[in-house]
Order: C-alpha cells, then sequence, then structure tokens
C-alpha cells in the first residue's frame, strides 16, 4: 500500500506552487473527481503492470540501429526495476531484439505481481546504499538506466486535513536520490558502462516546489537535480530524462515535447507523461546517438494535441546539452 502513495504524493507536484488552503481545493474541489480516480488506481493492489500499449514504436534511428547490431546486443541494466516505471523499461528492453536487459531490484523477494514472473530470471539484486552491490549488479553492462527513487510514505492525519508525508528512516532523498545516485554513478563508472540515463522530475529548478517540502530537508527534487549534476560532470556519456507528473494512461498515444529547467511547467495546466512513456523515452535513449549527453524535461501534449511521437531521435535533437 505505501509503495502506492507516492503517486498521491506526486499528483501534488502539478500544484507545487499551491498554498496549503489552495492545495485542498485542489485535491477536494478543482479536480476532485479526477483525483479520486487516480487515488483508487493507485492505491488498488491491481495497478496494472503494464501502464500502456504494447505496441511498440519502431527504433527511431536506423543509423544507431545498425551500430547496435554490428557491435552485439546492449547489455543493459534498469534500476528500480520493481518500481511502477522501472519495471515497464525492463519490460521493453527485454521485448526488444537489440538488447540483453537485466533489471536491478532490492530483493527478488519482494517483486512478486509487481514484476511480470517470467521476467524474474533477468532480475539482479542490489541497493543503492551499498556501493559494492552495484558494482555486482552492473558489471559487464554497456548502459544503466536510473530508476530509484526515495519514496514518501504517508503521515497519519486528522480526518479532512490535507495529505502529510514523510520518508522512512534511512531512506530519505539525500540517501536514496543523492547518495544512492552518486554510488550508482560511481559504480557505474567503475564497471566500464558506456551511457548513464537518469530519470528525475520536472520542478527542481523550484527550491519551494511543494514535493521539496515533504519530510523534514526532505527536498527530494533538489537532490536528483543534484545527483544529475554530478552524473553530467562524471565525464560518463549520460541522458538526463526529467518528466511531468507520471501517470498510469495508456502510453505511445500522446505526442512528447521537450523542453528545459521547468519552462514548460506551466504550459499546458499540468504537466504530465505517462509511466510507458517515461519508459520508452528512456529505452529509446540507449539507442538514439542524439540522446548522448543531453538533459531535457519532457511532457505528454493533452490528448489528441498533436501525433504519437515515434521519432525519437528527431525527438532528442531538440534537447540541449545543459539543465
Ligand atoms: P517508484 O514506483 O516510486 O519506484 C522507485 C523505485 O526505487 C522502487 O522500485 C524502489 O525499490 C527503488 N528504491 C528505493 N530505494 C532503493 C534502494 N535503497 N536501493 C535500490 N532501489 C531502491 O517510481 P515511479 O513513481 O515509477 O517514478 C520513477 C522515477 O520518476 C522516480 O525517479 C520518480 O522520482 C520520478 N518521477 C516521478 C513522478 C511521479 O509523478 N510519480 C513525476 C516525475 C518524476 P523497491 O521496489 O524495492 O521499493
Amino acid at each position: 500500500m505505501a509503495e502506492q502513495n507516492p503517486f498521491v504524493c506526486y499528483r501534488l507536484h502539478q500544484v507545487s506552487s499551491c498554498s496549503q488552503p489552495a492545495l485542498v481545493r485542489y485535491c477536494n474541489v478543482w479536480d476532485g473527481l479526477e483525483e479520486i480516480a487516480y487515488t483508487m488506481i493507485a492505491f488498488s493492489s491491481a495497478v496494472p503492470l503494464v501502464a500502456g500499449t504494447r505496441s511498440l514504436p519502431s527504433v527511431s534511428s536506423s543509423r544507431a540501429k545498425v551500430t547496435m547490431i554490428a557491435s552485439g546486443k546492449m547489455r543493459t541494466l534498469v534500476t528500480g526495476a520493481a518500481g511502477r516505471t522501472g519495471r515497464l523499461a525492463l519490460e521493453r528492453l527485454c521485448e526488444r531484439d537489440e538488447f540483453d536487459a537485466r533489471g536491478m531490484v532490492r530483493s527478488k523477494a519482494g517483486v512478486e505481481g509487481r514484476v511480470k514472473d517470467e521476467l524474474h530470471e533477468f532480475l539482479v539484486e542490489g541497493d543503492v546504499t551499498d556501493i559494492e552491490s552495484l558494482k555486482a549488479a552492473m558489471d559487464g553492462m554497456d548502459a544503466v538506466i536510473i530508476l530509484t527513487s526515495a519514496v514518501p510514505v504517508p503521515l497519519p492525519t486528522e480526518e479532512g486535513a490535507p495529505p502529510s508525508f514523510t520518508y522512512a528512516e534511512g531512506a530519505f532523498p539525500q540517501v536514496i536520490d543523492y547518495d544512492g545516485g552518486v554510488n550508482q554513478i560511481e559504480a557505474a563508472k567503475s564497471a566500464g558502462v558506456k551511457h548513464v540515463v537518469f530519470v528525475g522530475s520536472m520542478g527542481s529548478t523550484d527550491d519551494s516546489n511543494m514535493l521539496n517540502r515533504i519530510g523534514p530537508n526532505g527536498n527530494i527534487l533538489r537532490f536528483k537535480r543534484k545527483a544529475e549534476e554530478y552524473l553530467m560532470k562524471s565525464g560518463l556519456p549520460f541522458t538526463v530524462i526529467n518528466p511531468g507528473g507520471l501517470l498510469n494512461d495508456p502510453a505511445g498515444e500522446r505526442q512528447l515535447q521537450v523542453g528545459k529547467n521547468d519552462e514548460m511547467y506551466t504550459l499546458y495546466g499540468r504537466p504530465s507523461i505517462p509511466r510507458g512513456d517515461v519508459a520508452e523515452l528512456a529505452v529509446q535513449a540507449v539507442l538514439c546517438e542524439n540522446a548522448k549527453n543531453k538533459a531535457l524535461d519532457v511532457l505528454a501534449k493533452p490528448p489528441g494535441d498533436g501525433s504519437q511521437t515515434t521519432d525519437f531521435e528527431a525527438l532528442f535533437a531538440q534537447a540541449g546539452g545543459e539543465l
């Protein structure tokens, strides 16, 4: 149950500048029905393992594809592989011939019902607080997709009071997102990994963002951004992907739009993107030449506005190399 709660929290991502009373209005009135629907999905044990369609766009760059095939499969590890986006990334890696996929989870014993049974054989164990376990998980990998995150847990609140969250002891963003990010980057370096894709979050330019205010010195967005900056200075080829609020809506249907530095934060009212689209983008980042050494915000345009993104080389070409 607690694993799903961050979803509610991240819905607040979209109203991060609201005052507390405004936030309550947001949750209860303005967006009431949709919020309740999403909350029910988030709290349901039946959260779909596959959030989106399985119709995968073809690899967008024939140049990139030819390079991969000529040099054999891309050995690619996704961390946070039992997470709601990580498991989708693992599925997509396993579906494609270009990859020899692995998924890192904290404990294989905890993945039942979250990672598809047939993918359990691709799992390895590792913890971002234990660099030796990371080095072992990344040994022999060409690319790593980082999809780990500190996970907010709800605090008990009085009936009618606004939702309130914190983090478990030892699992605050400084430990998981920054120190854990640095550990993953350093482990990737020492394992000879050639490309690291880091999934962070939009909103990280604003220290007063609601998400930064979860927990004492939570600052989740700030610590994610610090880890991104560390990666970008690490000397490792990188792709930093900062999505808007994540949805369990079908993937592969909406047009993706890239930007930087939260410039798109209020473009469509509330930046959002299906988790399956983020998973796809992270996988495409490994394949696309234009994704190398790029940092981008990404959102999905409202349904019906534009057509499904299929040319990922062109999408990454629009991004720059700085946060
Ligand atoms: P999620 O379901 O919360 O998954 C996070 C994963 O991190 C979990 O699988 C968890 O492992 C793993 N993790 C936590 N501590 C770890 C540790 N010490 N060692 C190894 N793994 C650890 O993630 P999500 O909601 O799909 O989000 C994916 C990414 O997008 C995250 O970086 C998130 O911050 C970012 N993002 C989210 C939103 C949103 O709306 N939710 C918006 C923008 C960006 P266990 O499975 O073992 O618990």
